[in-house]
């Protein structure tokens, strides 16, 4: 089910295996520079304009490394939060843009050892960053984060977290905590959020999201029993939306729309036949 746009089977991590090489500029504040269309500009790794700055790989996408380069703006470009971009961005530029965002964010808060506090330098063998001093070695962080599509019959579970813009629901969603199972954090985020029970989750996909470094795991579970309660912190508002009246949805690349999408078409299908 390929309905993330974030499914590039195509993609190497860490690898630059490809006959072109292009380069995303992004500043201190995590924004990223832009062209005229508005799309992540892309520039020649030998550009000029980015001549002081050390670019870092992501990965290869059909014959183009990617790299991305981060530092103070450069008076000379556009520059845009990463979010409406990455959100808009043509899919196969989501991968690309997404893991050269967590990379430069693993290399920025990661220079100094976390144990004993000395500079770190490129491990030699993989992606981490090594302590010559004390030998700790880190890697990339991924945070997996479980997003769950609750329904019942025909409803939808959605709800609206304060930062979310005008009018828009979506799934509920949450961290997995230290020495917990995915599908228990769907159980208990759920019943934290909106007071309400559900049958066993259901796995749909997975999606890598740089807000930062989490990885969503994507789960369909049925109600079971409860009224909605919510907290009106985390959540300001949760209710449950009948399929042909849905309130304004998450953007199409994310996995919550993504999983929306196809549970609707799947019951459309199934009442038509
Ligand atoms: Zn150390």
């Amino acid at each position: 089910m390929n309905w993330l746009g974030d499914h590039e089977a195509a993609w190497q991590p860490g690898l630059a295996i490809g006959k072109y090489s292009r380069m995303f500029v992004t500043s201190n504040d995590r924004m990223i520079a832009v062209d005229t269309n508005g799309d992540p500009l892309l520039l020649d790794l030998d550009d000029a304009v980015v001549a002081d700055y050390e670019p870092v790989l992501a990965g290869t996408l059909d014959d183009v490394n990617y790299y991305g380069v981060r530092g103070e703006i450069i008076g000379s470009l556009q520059y845009q939060p990463l979010r409406p971009i990455l959100i808009q961005t043509r899919s196969a530029q989501f991968v690309p843009v997404s893991a050269a965002m967590q990379v430069l964010d693993f290399l920025h808060e990661h220079q100094f050892c976390g144990q004993c506090g000395r500079p770190t330098t490129p491990s030699r063998s993989d992606r981490g960053r090594t302590c010559e001093s004390c030998q700790l070695t880190q890697y990339p962080r991924i945070s997996p984060c479980v997003i769950v599509l609750v329904t019942r019959g025909d409803e939808l579970l959605l709800a609206r977290a304060p930062r979310f813009v005008d009018g828009m629901y979506s799934t509920l969603a949450g961290f997995v905590e230290a020495g917990e199972s995915a599908e228990h954090a769907c159980h208990r985020e759920i019943f934290e959020e909106v007071g309400v029970e559900i049958s066993t989750p259901i796995y749909q996909g997975s999606q890598s999201w740089p807000f930062k470094h989490s990885l969503m795991l994507g789960y369909h579970a049925e109600w079971r029993l409860g009224d909605i309660k919510i907290d009106g912190n985390e959540i300001i508002d949760a209710q449950w939306f009948k399929i042909d009246n849905l309130p304004k949805l998450p953007p199409r690349a994310s996995i919550s729309r993504g999983m929306i999408d196809a549970f609707i078409s799947e019951r459309f299908n199934s009442q038509e036949r």
